[in-house]
């Protein structure tokens, strides 16, 4: 494998794909859909990470002929359940911004303790090329919903995401900091580890 096509038209998503897969896979040539004009968005019609993961990867390996990594990701409340998750970007409808989003999400939570706060961030990974079998690798990242935004670094709900180790949200951390702990940056890892067997 000489080149990987990072399969997603979220750039906030690719630029942290990029950053952590370009470190430990100098040898590899990274394109994103930007690159092929006319890459077609898929609609996410799975329920679940994986499936969603797989339309992703596999619509764009089928498009350009390439080696395809995409990712599905979401946020799952323990005190709102089925209501992000695999739909987080469709909480409040997909056209609702996210500070909007944070904050419907901040208000049906008003008053809970943080025991019943508990959340977690998933993301699915999946792998494709025309001529291989999809594969897939997964990862989660744990914390509980903040009492108020804080910060301005990560993307989506970044910032009500409380990590109780840093003391502090996803927003508040480094680019840096978030990949050493997030779920893109555990799934990726072991996506690193699979494409070195690929070399
Ligand atoms: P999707 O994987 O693009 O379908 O993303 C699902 C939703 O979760 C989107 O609304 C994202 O903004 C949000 N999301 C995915 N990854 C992250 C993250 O690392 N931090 C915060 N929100 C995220």
């Amino acid at each position: 494998m000489k080149r990987l096509v990072i399969a997603t038209h979220n750039r906030k998503k690719a630029g942290e794909m990029l950053t952590i897969l370009g470190q430990s896979l100098p040898h590899l040539e990274f394109l994103t859909l930007a690159d092929f004009e006319g890459a077609p968005e898929p609609e996410e019609t799975s329920d679940t990470y994986e499936g969603n993961a797989k339309i992703k990867a596999e619509s764009a390996s089928a498009f350009t002929g390439e080696w395809c990594l995409a990712d599905d990701a979401g946020l799952e409340i323990d005190a709102l359940p089925g209501e992000l998750g695999v739909w987080s970007k469709r909480f409040g409808g997909e056209s609702l911004p996210f500070d909007a989003k944070m904050d419907r999400v901040l208000e049906a939570m008003d008053g809970l303790p943080d025991s019943r706060r508990g959340a977690k961030f998933m993301c699915w990974v999946a792998l494709s090329h025309p001529a291989a079998a999809t594969e897939t690798y997964h990862a989660s990242c744990e914390g509980r919903i903040a009492r108020a935004k804080s910060g301005s670094g990560g993307f989506g709900y970044d910032p009500i995401f409380f990590l109780p180790d840093q003391g502090c949200t996803m927003a508040d951390l480094t680019a840096e900091q978030k990949h050493a702990i997030s779920h893109r940056g555990k799934v990726l890892r072991l996506v690193v580890e699979a494409l070195r067997q690929k070399r």
